[in-house]
C-alpha cells in the first residue's frame, strides 16, 4: 500500500505529552492555515510504500511506546493510516492521531476497529464563529481551499463529540499567533464554545505557543511568539469555562495551569 509521506521523527517526547513516540508527518491537508509551519507538506506528493514506515516503527520500537500520525492532515489517508495503525498495534505501540477534526467518519472507523488510543484535535477558532474559523484555516487568503467554514465547524464539533462519546482520550488545542488568532476575546469564545459543545468544564484544552517564522503567509513571519506569561494570562481567561487547561511552550513544554 502507498502512503503520501512527509517525514519521520524516530523519537519524540513532545508530540504526546508523557509518552515517547515515533512521529510520522503525512502529506496533504484540506485547510490552508496562513500560519502553517508545515506548508511544504500541503502541495507536493511523495508516495512511498507503507513498508518503509513499518520498518521505521520497528527500528524505533525499543525506545518508544507509541506512534503519532501527524501532518498535514493524516486522516485524509484513511486506508494508509488504518493499515499503519494496525501494524503499530501488532508490535505493541499505542496510537495517537493529530487531526484538524475534518474527518469524523475516519475517526469513527479507527475507533470501531480499536486502532486509536488518543486524538489531538485542533480547535483553531471559536466553534460558533464561522468567520473567525474562515480566517484561521485560510479561506480568506487562499483560493485553492474549497471548503465551507460552517461545515468545518460542524465536522470539528462532531469529531470532538465522537471522541468523548466513545471515551477515547482527547486533547483539544488552539495555536495562538499574536495579532492573528488568540486574542483574549477569541480564547474566551473558544473555551466557551468547547464548554457549550461538551456540556462540561472537564475536557483537556491546550493553548499552544505558535511560531510564525516559517509561516505559509510571508507577512506573518515577523510575528513574535507569545511568552509563557502571556499564555498563562490567556489560560486564566479560558478558565471561566474550562478547568483542565495546559500551556505548551518551547521553553517549558507542557504545563498544567494551577488555578488555586
Ligand atoms: S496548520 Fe492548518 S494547513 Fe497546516 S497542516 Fe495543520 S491544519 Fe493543515
Amino acid at each position: 500500500m502507498k502512503v503520501n509521506y512527509g517525514s519521520t521523527v524516530p523519537i519524540s517526547t513532545v508530540d504526546w505529552h508523557g509518552k515517547v513516540s515515533i512521529v510520522f508527518f503525512l502529506r496533504g491537508c484540506p485547510y490552508r492555515c496562513p500560519y502553517c509551519q508545515n506548508h511544504e507538506l500541503l502541495f507536493e506528493s511523495n508516495f512511498v510504500d507503507t513498508s518503509l514506515l513499518e520498518a521505521e516503527m520497528k527500528k524505533s520500537r525499543p525506545f518508544v511506546s507509541s506512534v503519532v500520525f501527524s501532518g498535514g492532515e493524516p486522516l485524509m489517508q484513511k486506508e494508509a493510516v488504518k493499515y499503519l495503525a494496525g501494524y503499530a498495534k501488532k508490535i505493541g505501540l499505542l496510537v495517537g492521531v493529530h487531526t484538524n477534526g475534518y474527518y469524523p467518519h475516519v475517526m469513527a472507523e479507527l475507533i470501531k476497529e480499536g486502532l486509536v488510543d488518543k486524538f489531538f484535535i485542533d480547535v483553531k477558532a471559536p466553534l460558533n464563529d464561522a468567520e473567525k474559523y474562515s480566517k484561521a484555516i485560510g479561506c480568506l487568503d487562499y483560493s485553492d481551499i474549497h471548503i465551507d467554514s460552517q461545515k468545518v465547524i460542524e465536522k470539528v464539533s462532531e469529531s470532538i463529540s465522537l471522541a468523548l462519546e466513545k471515551d477515547i482520550e482527547l486533547e483539544m488545542r488552539t495555536t495562538i499567533i499574536r495579532d492573528f488568532m488568540g486574542s483574549s476575546d477569541e480564547v474566551s469564545e473558544t473555551a466557551k464554545s468547547i464548554n457549550e459543545l461538551t456540556g462540561s468544564r472537564g475536557p483537556v484544552y491546550v493553548l499552544q505557543q505558535g511560531f510564525a517564522e516559517n509561516a505559509m503567509m510571508e507577512s506573518l513571519r515577523d510575528i513574535k511568539p507569545l511568552s509563557r506569561d502571556e499564555l498563562a494570562e490567556l489560560a486564566d481567561v479560558a478558565h471561566e469555562f474550562l478547568d483542565n487547561i495546559y500551556v505548551r511552550t518551547k521553553e517549558k513544554g507542557n504545563e498544567k495551569v494551577n488555578f488555586e
